[in-house]
């Protein structure tokens, strides 16, 4: 037996091993599990190109845990290595590996970020385990080692009596990690990390139910065996080519990745590209709800079948955090902190390499079938606008296929719709006047007055559609976009106009005095108009910029943060071809009058949706008295 001591620089590492990155101690199992595969892949590359001759096999990875012993142990079948490999790797690479590692990670300091999540190997098992061995044996024709190794640099080499090829690495869970001896904990670290992996973990068996023998009674019991538990899935959809998979496949691979998501996916992205970078990968357009928050960080990134993380932010451009699915690419540097990474080059080309794709997807449903690309667009639409706020390379594709639907459930792009509003949608100045509801049931009697006027009106809902008109308006020439109720249509759109007044200037003046006693709330505006004689007598207008400031306030972005409460704002627009307003005008006693006209300005608020809370329970007393 020899012994000797790791050759280190700091007087004792492990302790620094331990301490490390508290959270991720359970990275272990991962790196001990990636550096079997290593191993075995190792030996298929090596006999696939005739260099060794033994046989290959099946082989797989065994996790095996050992409560009463509190030991996990780690067995492969892969090249194994020769006492001088152990030596060479163990004693030297992998410790040195360790030490620069944990060098790196005491100068990134906090802002670790991504670091961490690779790089430790081997050493990252003392984070767990007060002493580990390697029993080991090379393919080559040579004794097996055993290696140990207590927690501090003083190591024992032997000879081992393993006959069979490969590495057994034996971990003597510490007192503080004894987590690791569950058998939970480690079926959900092999579910988070190596669900995967290119090579069958074994953990454990189970029972199969096996067919009946012929001629066995119906009450007999089906016969079972004991078989390999088999926990991971070694060949996932992304690794295979677009054309041998079948819709259903990418289906039921979302399934696989979240099995807890009864939701089917709208449409799938499979990505491959092995020029300039490595990258493979299937992303989902999941069915989106408006709560932006909650959909974010489904999306996996793998390195080799390794999981690394969800949480790709960096990597992915923000808009697409909201899609689901996997990305697996060894070009991703991992040990790096995000802040790093976000400036890299080449994780820049990958970002718009997945920004182009998930384009040219959208962009052949569209052409291909429109049909089902407008019955998906409610559900796809915030994906794309926030793509189009924030991607200037994604604007210009989605600004071919975004869509805007009107009420009546027509959908335009956005040329059709310029096509179809130039004709008497435009104001004085010829500029293009865009009529929206973000509320078909609030807004549906400013809905009916504009339709009934002939326009258009299209449903804008979505949370962050304000930023996006404003996108709009100063991408675009000659556009803006006013909301049903915002300042009177008949102020921005160029219309003849037929309807004379019936009343004269005089009366006009006398009325508005009228009306200013009564309503002094200085948030209105009173405005008259001759209408149609069928329009409502009181319309309530906002103006358009003062809704949009609000709204934004609220949604975030575009400076609008910390202004405080904007003032409420209206425009009270008084018809004054209505019967009604004839009736107030010539009313004998003020009592009356001030009566008509606060029931008139209650009923134009209740339209508006202004009306709550005591208001509107006043109001409604007051109407039964009325009707009564
Ligand atoms: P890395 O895997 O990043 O090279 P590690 O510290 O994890 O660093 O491992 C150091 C070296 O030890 C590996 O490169 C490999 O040569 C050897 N090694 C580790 N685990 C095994 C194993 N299960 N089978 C064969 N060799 C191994």
């Amino acid at each position: 037996m020899a012994t000797g001591k790791i050759n280190v620089s700091v007087d004792n590492i492990f302790p620094l091993i331990k301490k490390f990155l508290y959270s991720d101690h359970e990275i272990f199992l991962r790196e001990l599990i990636s550096n079997a595969t290593d191993a075995t892949l190792k030996l298929k590359h090596m006999t696939s190109i005739g260099e060794v001759k033994v046989d290959y096999g099946n082989p797989m990875i065994e996790i095996k845990l050992d409560k009463k012993g509190k030991k996990l142990h780690i067995i492969d079948q892969g090249i194994g290595m020769t006492q001088e490999e152990v030596k060479k790797y163990i004693n030297e690479v992998a410790f040195s590996g360790a030490e620069e590692f944990l060098d790196k990670y005491k100068e990134a300091g906090k802002d670790a970020g991504i670091i961490g999540h690779f790089g430790l190997g081997f050493y990252s098992s003392f984070m767990v385990a007060d002493k580990v061995e390697i029993i080991t044996k090379s393919y080559k024709e040579e004794p097996a080692v055993h290696w140990s190794c207590d927690g501090s640099p003083e190591f024992s080499l032997k000879k081992s009596k393993k006959e069979d090829r490969g590495t057994e690495i034996i971990l003597h869970i510490a007192d503080d990690s004894t987590e690791f001896l569950e058998e939970n904990r480690i079926k959900e670290l092999l579910n988070k990390y190596n669900k995967f992996m290119p090579i069958p973990i074994k953990f454990g068996t189970r029972t199969e139910t096996l067919p009946k023998p012929e001629g066995a009674k119906e009450e007999d019991p089906a016969p079972t065996k004991e078989v390999d538990n088999i926990v991971n899935n070694p060949n996932p959809a992304w690794t295979k080519q677009p054309a041998d998979l079948k819709d259903e496949d990418y289906k039921s691979f979302y399934r696989e990745l979240y099995p807890m998501q009864f939701e089917e996916p709208l449409f799938h992205i499979h990505l491959n590209v092995d020029y300039p970078f490595n990258l493979t990968g299937i992303l989902y357009f999941p069915k989106l709800t408006n709560d932006l928050n909650i959909q974010k960080d489904r999306i996996q990134l793998y390195q080799n079948q390794v999981f690394v993380t969800d949480n790709v932010e960096g990597i992915v451009p923000e808009f697409l955090t909201m899609l689901r699915g996997v990305i697996d690419s060894p070009d991703i540097p991992l040990n790096v902190s995000r802040s790093y990474l976000q400036a890299d080059g080449a994780v820049k080309k990958i970002a718009s390499y997945i920004t182009r794709k998930v384009a040219d997807k959208l962009n052949s449903l569209f052409k291909n079938n429109r049909e089902e690309f407008e019955a998906k667009w409610n559900d796809i639409k915030i994906v794309i606008e926030y793509g189009m706020l924030s991607e200037e390379k994604f604007f210009e594709k989605a600004d071919k296929f975004a869509l805007y639907p009107t009420v009546d459930g027509k959908y335009y792009t956005f040329e059709e719709m310029k096509e179809a509003l130039k004709a008497n949608q435009t104001d004085k100045d010829d500029k293009l006047v865009v009529l929206y509801a973000s509320d078909k049931e609030a807004q549906h009697s400013y809905i009916e007055a504009a339709k009934n006027k002939g326009y258009e009106v299209l449903l804008m809902d979505s949370p962050i559609i304000a930023h996006l008109m404003q996108k709009l308006e100063t991408s675009k020439e000659n556009l803006s976009f006013a909301r049903v109720d915002a300042d009177h249509l008949d102020n921005l759109i160029k219309k003849e106009d037929t309807q004379i007044s019936k009343l004269s200037d005089e009366e006009k003046e006398r009325l508005k005095t009228n009306l200013e006693e009564v309503i002094t709330d200085k948030g209105y505006t009173i405005q008259m108009e001759a209408m149609d004689s069928n329009a409502s007598p009181f319309i309530i207008t906002e103006p358009e910029f003062m809704r949009r400031m609000k709204e934004m306030q609220k949604t975030g972005g575009g400076g609008m943060f910390g202004m405080g409460n904007m003032p409420e704002m209206y425009n009270l627009i008084v018809n004054t071809n209505h019967e009604l307003v004839g009736e107030i005008l010539n009313t004998k006693t003020a009592k009356k009058r001030e009566r008509l006209i606060n029931q008139s300005l209650d009923l134009a608020r209740l339209s508006k949706g202004l009306l709550k809370g005591e208001e509107l329970t006043n109001f409604i007393k007051r109407s039964y008295e009325m009707v009564k």
